[in-house]
């Protein structure tokens, strides 16, 4: 028995090895990518509800490995998270939306709004604000065109400090979303404490708002909920016409989803608001 215990520990320290090795592995992969252009901004189409237009967009981080094909986010940023690169990649993502942002003002698309993905590191270090300044200044960009996505979860990590970075953005007229909203256990009181424009509802609660009573009533709750504290509210990961129809008949303002379109590389973005546009 003892030296299964043994063959178990190590089977198990070998497990962790392989584990390990390739966090590391995919680290080093991470670094290079950065210094050879591997990353891409892709962009999602935001929808009004009341218009059928595009009013924005959410810019999500796309990585091509020349081996590994493309990368998740799902996968890249958690990776990120656990070790110093998250900096890195979140400045790659800022500059680059901002870019995107200048372009867009040269195109004259400037009524656009870019919502940014933030990670909960990238909000608790001192580096954002005046990064964003910078950036913003630099590019000649209105700060009321960049929204910030923030978790739940993220925000809830150090409520004083992200009660502080909120009033800080909002400040800069810069607007900021609650991402994945009532997926985390938090309560509902820092709605109210927090200086926030947007409540993003989660696809999980989305996906069977027709056959799901409960996710349907709780859909509609936060629609009634955002709306009476003077917040706007997008639905995220709409498929379906029946999802479409059935937030815009609860008032909520924007929807976000493959039945719109999926996530584009920006210039397939640019085409497709000028066709869009043309029709
Ligand atoms: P998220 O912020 O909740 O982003 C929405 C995710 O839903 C995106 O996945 C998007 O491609 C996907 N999606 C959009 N519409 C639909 C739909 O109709 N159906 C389905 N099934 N999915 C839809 P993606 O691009 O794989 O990103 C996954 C997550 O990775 C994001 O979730 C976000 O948490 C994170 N992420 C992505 N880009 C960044 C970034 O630049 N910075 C940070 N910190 N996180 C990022
Ligand atoms: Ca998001
Ligand atoms: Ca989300
Ligand atoms: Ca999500």
């Amino acid at each position: 028995a003892k030296s299964e215990g043994r063959g178990n520990f190590q089977f198990f320290s070998q497990a962790m090895n392989a584990a390990t090795h390739e966090r590391v592995m995919m680290e080093t992969r991470l670094w290079l990518a950065l210094g050879e252009k591997q990353f891409e901004l892709y962009l999602q189409p935001q929808v009004s509800l009341a218009s059928g237009e595009v009013v924005g967009a959410e810019a999500l981080l796309r990585w091509h490995h020349p081996e590994l094909g493309m990368v998740a986010p799902g996968r890249v940023i958690p990776i990120a998270e656990e070790s110093n690169l998250i900096f890195a990649v979140g400045d790659w993502v800022l500059v680059r939306a901002i870019e995107v942002l200048a372009e867009w003002r040269r195109e004259g698309m400037d009524t656009l709004r870019l919502a940014v993905n933030l990670s909960a590191r990238q909000c608790q270090g001192h580096e954002l604000l005046p990064r964003l300044d910078q950036l913003i200044a630099g590019a000649g960009v209105d700060p009321s065109r960049l929204e910030l996505e923030i978790t739940e979860s993220t925000a809830m990590r150090d409520p004083e400090s992200t009660r502080g970075l909120l009033r800080q953005l909002r400040e800069r007229g810069i607007h900021v979303a609650i991402d994945d909203f009532g997926t985390g256990y938090s309560s509902l009181s820092y709605l109210k404490l927090f200086a926030i424009d947007r409540i993003k509802i989660d696809r999980g609660f989305v996906t069977d708002i027709e056959t799901d009573a409960n996710d349907a009533a709780i859909v509609t709750a936060t629609i009634n909920l955002a709306h009476s504290l003077g917040l706007t509210v997008v639905a995220e990961g709409v498929e379906t016409a029946y999802q479409s129809n059935f937030l815009r008949s609860r008032g909520c303002d924007e929807a976000q989803g493959y039945l719109f379109a999926r996530p584009m590389p920006a210039e397939q973005f640019r085409r497709f608001m000028l066709e869009g546009k043309a029709r």
